[in-house]
């Protein structure tokens, strides 16, 4: 037989390279970033438009290329950061692979231009699918100027693959912010579609995380310091008190590069040991110095985890640095993780009362979310029903006979137990019925019902509130506007950190809506649920779980049937819209075996 192996050309080993180096076009911005970063940069620039997906274009003021390093650079194995596997112990770039720009070029369209200090003029290249189209002399300022145009147009199913805009810009902020918050020391500015979102100066580190987080990120933040012989740790942790339920903010750097570890995430958390409420994450920043040669850098392609020499020394001085810290700012005694946050009064309302500047605000603080529903009960369920139940043809046995025994349950007698499920007599037997998953479903289906029908009721706020938020989560609700507004929010203002309300939903009491905004952004940052694209539901799903009534909340009998009827007229009442299942029936067969055996 003759022989049948043969070497794949360049442009299509680069395009396989790039399978794993360009994920998404985070992955561009973060490979562009950190050259300009290796390349000394004090001030980098990122224009990004349609989500990183028609243009990432990065614009540094470093040490430029010479003509032949500018055609070198797009050469797979081509870099001028190692020159030997010794090298690769003393590590003090972020690059060192050389296969970034190689791939990048291999599936997209590339334009460059690049001067050094000393040359009169620079060099300008186009490049797509790894063959250069032209090599000109340009006049162009110090430094190089890369725009990556047309991502993954050659390979459409690689485009399609790509999730929405809000999501894709939401990682090209991540990957930004991460690099900012690294160097404090350079300048930057992320422009999307032409709009500025970060314009952040040359500054401190506290003054760089507040500028990323904003203003209110400040009162949150105790002081980190440490130098051992192992390791220095500098940076910031959180307030006790200011915990998330998310993992929002938790930055790890070693030696001014991001890394996640779940070990060192531990450490932190261990120390906040017993100043968190269970579900709670702690938000950090915290920036280890390690020796190059104590670290491996290069067992993950993206390279977000680093190998430690000392780990479980590390370990043991983070934990200690951290507690201690803790403890010298006298946080334990100022908590109190009883009081409910849902009934926190929105940061703006606060400064107003003390303030005495507005007219003052009364907080429903007994808030009850059936209100509305005993106050309308006679809620149209018809019209409802014919929407969503095809009770002739479900298949589903069960549900049918439930709904059947509908009628029997609002006449029969409803339990509550333990502040958190609800019994119910049905003629099979009896059903045991969640109460926060239960609501999380009706409100769920109506919240979607609303967002699709588009016409959801809005009360209208006697005075509009404005609530503050970071510059990134301002863009990202403005993005959302038309589909809050199909919730009911009315919307003012928009500016570069507050957003003005003068509407919401009639299911939200004004004292939720910082609550809900804030959860939304969360939902939408972390992608949950995983699986899902569209906006819509996510923020049916986020809503529903910040309005849902809790576990330890009594209710009226009268409430315990409302919700039981509501929660048997929805579409798919045996599931939470996060998969839990929200009932369970026992038989009465089942019951006799408890019994009998
Ligand atoms: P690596 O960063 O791993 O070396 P890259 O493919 O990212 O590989 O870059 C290849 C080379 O191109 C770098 O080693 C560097 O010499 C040069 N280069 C890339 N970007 C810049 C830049 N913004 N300024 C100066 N030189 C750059
Ligand atoms: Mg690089």
């Amino acid at each position: 037989m003759s022989d049948i192996i043969q070497l794949l050309p360049d442009h299509v080993a680069n395009q396989i390279a790039a399978g794993e180096v360009v994920q998404r076009p985070a992955s561009v911005v973060k490979e562009l970033l950190e050259n300009a970063i290796d390349a000394e940069a004090t001030s980098i620039k990122l224009l990004i438009k349609d989500a990183g997906k028609t243009l990432i274009q990065v614009i540094d003021n470093g040490k430029g290329m010479s003509t032949t390093d500018a055609r070198l650079s797009f050469e797979r194995h081509a870099t001028s950061k190692i020159k030997s596997a010794q090298d690769l112990f003393n590590l003090n770039t972020k690059g060192f692979r050389g296969e970034a720009l190689a791939s990048i070029a291999a599936i997209a369209h590339i334009e460059l231009k690049t001067k050094q200090k000393n040359d009169e003029l620079g060099t300008h290249l186009k490049i797509a699918g790894s063959k250069v189209l032209s090599q000109e002399v340009v006049s162009t300022s110090k430094g190089t100027s890369i725009a990556v145009k047309n991502l993954f147009y050659n390979i459409p199913a690689r485009r399609n693959f790509l999730k929405s805009d809000t999501i894709e810009t939401r990682h090209i902020i991540d990957e930004f912010q991460r690099v900012a918050l690294a160097h404090p020391s350079i300048s930057f500015l992320l422009h999307h579609n032409n709009n500025e979102v970060y314009h952040l100066k040359e500054n401190n580190l506290r003054k760089r995380i507040v500028a990323v987080f904003g203003a209110k990120m400040n009162e949150k933040l105790v002081p980190i310091n440490e130098t051992t012989d192992l390791i220095s740790i500098q940076g910031f942790v959180a307030k006790p008190t200011y915990s998330k339920k998310k993992r929002g903010e938790q930055f790890f750097f070693v030696n001014d590069r991001f890394i996640k570890s779940a070990y060192l995430n531990h450490a932190v958390v261990s120390a906040f040991d017993g100043l968190l409420e269970g579900g709670y994450h702690p938000s950090y920043f915290l920036y280890l110095t390690v020796p190059p040669t104590s670290i491996d850098i290069n067992i993950h392609p993206t390279k977000t985890e680093i190998k430690f020499e000392n780990e479980k020394a590390l370990y043991a001085i983070l934990r200690a640095t951290v507690k201690h810290s803790l403890g010298q700012y006298n946080i334990a005694p100022i908590l109190d993780f009883n009081r409910d946050a849902n009934l926190d009064t929105p940061y703006q309302f606060k400064q107003k009362i003390s303030n005495g500047a507005a007219p003052k605000i009364t907080v429903d603080s007994n808030f009850n979310p059936f209100k509305k529903e005993q106050q309308n009960y006679q809620k149209d369920t018809s019209n409802w029903e014919s929407l969503y139940i095809s009770t002739e043809s479900t298949e589903d046995n069960q549900q049918e006979e439930l709904f059947e025994n509908q009628q029997e349950t609002q006449s029969g007698k409803t339990f509550q137990i333990q502040k958190k499920y609800l019994l119910s007599s049905i003629k099979s037997g009896m059903v045991l019925i969640s109460q926060s998953l239960a609501h999380q479903r009706v409100l769920y289906e109506e919240f979607l019902e609303n967002i699709t029908v588009k016409e959801a009721m809005s009360q209208q706020l006697l005075f509009p509130v404005s609530i503050s938020f970071s510059a990134t989560d301002v863009a990202m609700i403005a993005e959302m506007k038309s589909d809050l507004e199909n919730t009911g929010f009315v919307f003012d203002a928009f500016s570069k950190e507050t957003i003005v309300v003068k509407g919401i939903p009639i299911s939200i009491t004004e004292s939720q809506i910082t609550l809900i905004l804030e959860q939304l952004l969360d939902d939408i940052k972390l992608e949950v649920p995983e699986s899902s694209f569209s906006h819509f539901d996510v923020m049916a799903k986020s809503f529903s779980k910040s309005l849902a009534i809790k576990t330890g909340t009594s209710l009226s009998e009268k409430e315990q049937e409302t919700l039981v009827h509501d929660l048997f007229s929805c579409k798919e009442p045996s599931i939470s819209p996060f998969g839990k299942a929200i009932f369970k029936t026992l038989t009465l067969q089942e019951i006799d075996t408890i019994f009998n055996s």
